[in-house]
């Protein structure tokens, strides 16, 4: 499911491939597990959980 080049928001958990975030700007880590496709975030427990307000795919975990 995660390919190397992916990188995950340590803010924002959002799943990318470059150094920065697309989506809030902050800093991207490759230490990351976990991967989830919010594709409702409205009905979604986990992005209500996570406070994920756009869908989209995200790391459950990023050190
Ligand atoms: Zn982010």
């Amino acid at each position: 499911m995660a390919g190397p080049s992916y990188r995950a928001c340590k803010q924002c958990y959002f799943v990318t491939e470059g150094d920065t975030c697309p989506r809030c700007g902050g800093q991207t880590s490759k230490e990351w597990q976990g991967l989830v496709a919010v594709v409702d975030f409205e009905k979604s427990d986990i992005a209500r959980k996570m406070g994920i307000a756009a869908n989209g795919k995200y790391a459950l975990k990023v050190r």
